[in-house]
């Protein structure tokens, strides 16, 4: 069976092709564009719309792969949360939504307060579906720093670091990303969906 990634995300596609030992393939190869609507109410919910979505299209000879993901962040009450994608409006970019969200962090007084990213992998296949989370626990920042990364990394410095993902080598956030600890969840799945 082969393994679809149900994400357009140049970003995330690089990070799981980096993760997974397996040529991991987008669903974009095989359908083209396909606006999908992500209208559940958790990143969980998301995921799974995204995986059924695609599976529902590919069919029985395919394992699905989807990912939620975005960053909460306490002192907006989780925003954006399952918003972080169109946290500036419909069709933001990574940019203008980086800037919405240190707009509001600046708004609140303070120039450092605690975050987390969260990331939820859906797998859907012919045996059923499943689905696994992991998270990066740190500090957003009022002021971007580095190139690295995509999204939110310029203002994220992950717990025990000084630097923002931005800033740090690509290795180290393979090691501690929320994508990354749902990945290790999500591959013993996928693994013994492939073998049966
Ligand atoms: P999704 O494609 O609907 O899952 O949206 C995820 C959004 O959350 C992305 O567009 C980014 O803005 C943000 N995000 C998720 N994971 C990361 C990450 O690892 N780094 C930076 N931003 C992220």
């Amino acid at each position: 069976m082969k393994i679809v990634l149900a994400t357009g995300n140049k970003g995330k596609l690089r990070e799981f092709n980096q993760m997974c030992q397996d040529e991991v393939i987008s669903f974009s190869k095989l359908l083209g564009d396909l606006e999908i609507v992500e209208d559940g109410d958790s990143f969980k919910a998301n995921a799974l719309i995204k995986a059924r979505t695609i599976y529902n299209k590919l069919g029985e000879d395919y394992i699905v792969v989807s990912d939620d993901s975005g960053i909460s962040v306490p002192l907006l009450g989780g925003e954006p949360g399952i918003y972080s994608a169109r946290y500036a409006g419909e069709g933001a970019s990574d940019r203008d939504n980086l800037y919405k969200l240190i707009d509001e962090v600046k708004a609140k007084g303070v120039d450092k307060t605690p975050a987390y990213y969260t990331a939820s992998i859906a797998i859907v296949s012919k045996y059923g579906e499943y689905s696994v989370h992991g998270w990066m626990y740190g500090d957003i920042i009022s002021r971007p720093i580095g190139e690295n990364g995509f999204g939110y990394d310029p203002i994220f410095i992950p717990s025990g670091y000084q630097q923002t993902l931005g800033e740090l080598d690509e290795d180290v956030k393979k090691s501690i990303s929320h994508r990354s600890k749902a990945l290790q969840l999500a591959k013993p799945i996928i693994e013994m969906l492939r073998k049966n």
